[in-house]
């Protein structure tokens, strides 16, 4: 049974209510607050093991509450699922650059919901079990076990998403993957595909990446994939 204590970030009082009421049935601790500055000293204080934060918020936004949590050393380890309301596509993208690891779109079901927390715990526990190995590829160093990304030694500053989309794409070079099967392989096979997502984390990641970035390639009508050797 999990017990993480989860903070939520959200005003509106039955949006708030019904996402409390599934996490605490699956078995979370839940704290929950109505603004970016209460989001903010809540963090400071209790160290979540994840955060659903929505955007849309009175004082500091969620995008800025991201931003402040992601560039802050004793908050920027927890994981942040940011909640948008449809059709806020900039948002988003926003929100996956400033560092916030998934987001979900209102309205959601509590099933979808409870998949996303469930998933990066899951993520997270891997991490912690060290199970993964250090991979090396060309001039990349992924070091799954620190989450960590250098390029000819220098570290790269990539969101979890984006991580796992490259250390997915890089364990096995020349492999095509469609846009499903990334989401799942990085997030689990309950949760629901949004294909376009996949192309939002690419064009952050090779952005990223700078010169390798190139190795990320696209493969017209099927997907993505890391460049052979
Ligand atoms: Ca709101």
């Amino acid at each position: 049974m999990a017990h993480e204590n989860i903070l939520v970030v959200e005003d509106e009082e039955d949006i708030l209510q019904l996402i409390k009421y599934n996490l605490t049935k699956e078995g979370y601790r839940v704290t929950a607050v109505g603004t970016g500055e209460a989001a903010l000293k809540t963090a400071r204080q209790t160290h979540p093991k994840l955060i659903i934060l929505d955007l849309m918020l009175p004082g500091i936004d969620g995008l800025e509450v991201c931003q402040i949590l992601k560039h802050d050393s004793a908050t920027a380890q927890i994981p942040v699922i940011m909640v948008t309301a449809k059709g806020e596509d900039s948002d988003i993208v926003t929100g996956l650059e400033v560092g916030a690891d998934d987001y979900i779109v209102k309205p959601f079901s509590p099933r979808v919901l409870t998949a996303r927390v469930r998933s990066i715990f899951r993520r997270k526990a891997k991490e912690k079990t060290g199970e993964l190995e250090p991979l090396k590829i060309r001039e990349i160093t992924i070091n799954p076990g620190r989450h960590e990304v250098l390029i000819k030694d220098k570290p790269v500053d990539l969101t979890l998403t984006e991580f796992l989309i490259l250390h997915f794409l890089a364990r096995r070079p020349g492999w095509v993957y469609s846009r499903y099967e990334i989401v799942n392989g990085v997030r689990g096979e309950e949760t629901i595909v949004t294909d376009r997502s996949v192309d939002v984390q690419i064009v952050g990641l090779r952005k990223k990446l700078g010169a390798a970035g190139k190795y990320i390639e696209t493969v017209r009508g099927v997907g993505y994939r890391f460049k052979d050797l």
